[in-house]
């Protein structure tokens, strides 16, 4: 069974296709700039050049015509026609509170995401333009959402809700929803398989370190913490974002600066974290090489992300009384020998501790453990894409 996995932004869309019968990924690509000058399908299958599309596309719709077109192509496609893609699997950053799991997209699901624009209101709206545009090209082929909220559905409501005035959550929906669920999902259960238990009895510390950041306490198989909130905005300093700040930080300075709730957003999202504290870059690769030819600022940045990180991990030990292993993932736990390094120096009374010697290389899945280390570390890259067409094929089979 072959399965489309769309993940669709503003102006982009991501998409793979995958053949469930082994898992694997007969093409990927990305269309660019859609409504914008200059549009662009980039398509990659393995052992092949880059397939490149340069047209104008207008919207969306015109965008997965393209894909489509570029998956059937005779010389550079990968299948003979649109009917072999049995189910189309798309991203969904928010489900709310309504979806706990994955769901087949109807009229009902599609007036409930609708419903969660408020609650996401750069993310959903695109996410839901692909959906159209691909219900409209290919009616007869069902159709799933993967919500990057549903993993942490479970957490308890110790967890979840902020304190503020209770009503403020009934009435508003205002509480913790967590993100990058796919992600810590995946990785939890590949966690489980390395370790060669049952999820059910593991207590897993997920790091999911990239632009954007997140840990989650991963407790018999079920998110049970996890560092964003409301939005992606609380927890880790990422590339730009702030993470956990005072609240009255945010009405001082909007006083202060006489700037709107929009512009303070902006600073907050956009000019804050890595970029913000270095004034260098939101890449830590910039950062890292900045802070190696003698910038303060930069080292203050790493540092700073550093310690947050592990801050984080030693409360999700106590919050979960234990922890059975630590994963990194995405694009700097991945491929940071460094950052995992430093985040896992100063961890030794908690029983973490790596193996320098096992820790230098990138993008692979492996164990860093040291062998006197009561938890086990791993590196698990990420793959979003396989969740999504995982829980696709398990609700369309
Ligand atoms: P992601 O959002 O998961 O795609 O991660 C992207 C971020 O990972 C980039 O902004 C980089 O800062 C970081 N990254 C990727 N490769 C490396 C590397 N080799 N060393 C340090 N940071 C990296």
């Amino acid at each position: 069974m072959k399965i489309l996995v769309i993940n669709c932004g503003s102006s982009s869309l991501k998409y793979q296709l995958l053949d469930m019968t082994n898992e694997g990924v007969m093409a990927k690509g990305l269309v660019e700039r859609i409504g914008i000058e200059g549009s662009k399908l980039t398509q990659k299958v393995e052992g092949r050049d880059k397939y490149i599309v340069e047209k104008p596309l207008a919207n969306h719709q015109e965008a997965i015509q393209l894909v489509i077109d570029a998956l059937i192509d005779e010389k550079n496609g990968v299948i003979k026609s649109m009917d072999e893609i049995a189910a189309v699997g798309h991203r969904v950053v928010h489900g709310g509170e309504k979806y706990a799991e994955s769901v087949i997209i109807d009229d009902s699901v599609m007036k409930a995401l609708n419903e969660c624009v408020k609650l996401a209101p750069l993310h959903n709206p695109p996410n839901i333009t692909g959906i159209e545009a691909c219900r409209a090209l290919m009616p007869n082929v069902p159709m799933v959402a993967v919500f990057d909220t549903a993993f942490h559905q479970t957490m308890p409501k110790e967890s979840y809700i902020y304190a503020l005035p209770y009503e403020l959550y009934e009435k508003y929906g205002v509480r913790r929803y967590g993100f990058h669920g796919t992600s810590h999902k995946y990785v939890s259960q590949e966690a489980a398989k390395m370790i060669g238990k049952d999820i059910k009895d593991l207590k897993l510390v997920v790091c999911h370190l990239g632009n954007g950041a997140s840990i989650t306490a991963v407790k018999n198989g079920k998110s049970f913490d996890t560092s964003m909130g409301f939005t992606p905005l609380e927890g880790l300093v990422m590339g730009t974002r702030s993470g956990d700040l005072d609240p009255a930080v945010v009405t001082y300075l909007m006083k202060q600066l006489n700037i709107s709730a929009d512009e303070m957003d902006n600073i907050l999202n956009k000019k804050s974290g890595i970029l913000g504290i270095s004034g260098v870059s939101s890449d830590f690769r910039d950062v890292e090489d900045e802070m190696n030819a003698g910038h303060e600022r930069c080292k203050l940045a790493l540092d700073i992300f550093h310690y947050r990180v592990r801050k984080y991990i030693g409360s999700y030990v106590a919050a979960m009384d234990g922890i059975d292993a630590l994963i990194f993932t995405a694009g700097l736990g991945e491929n940071s020998p460094e950052t995992r390094e430093e985040v896992c120096n100063g961890l030794g009374a908690l029983g973490i501790k790596i193996e320098k010697s096992k820790n230098n290389f990138k993008g692979r899945r492996e164990d860093i453990s040291a062998v006197d280390s009561k938890v086990k570390v791993f590196v698990i890259p990420t793959d979003e894409e396989l969740m999504i067409a995982r829980d696709t094929l398990n609700l369309v089979k």
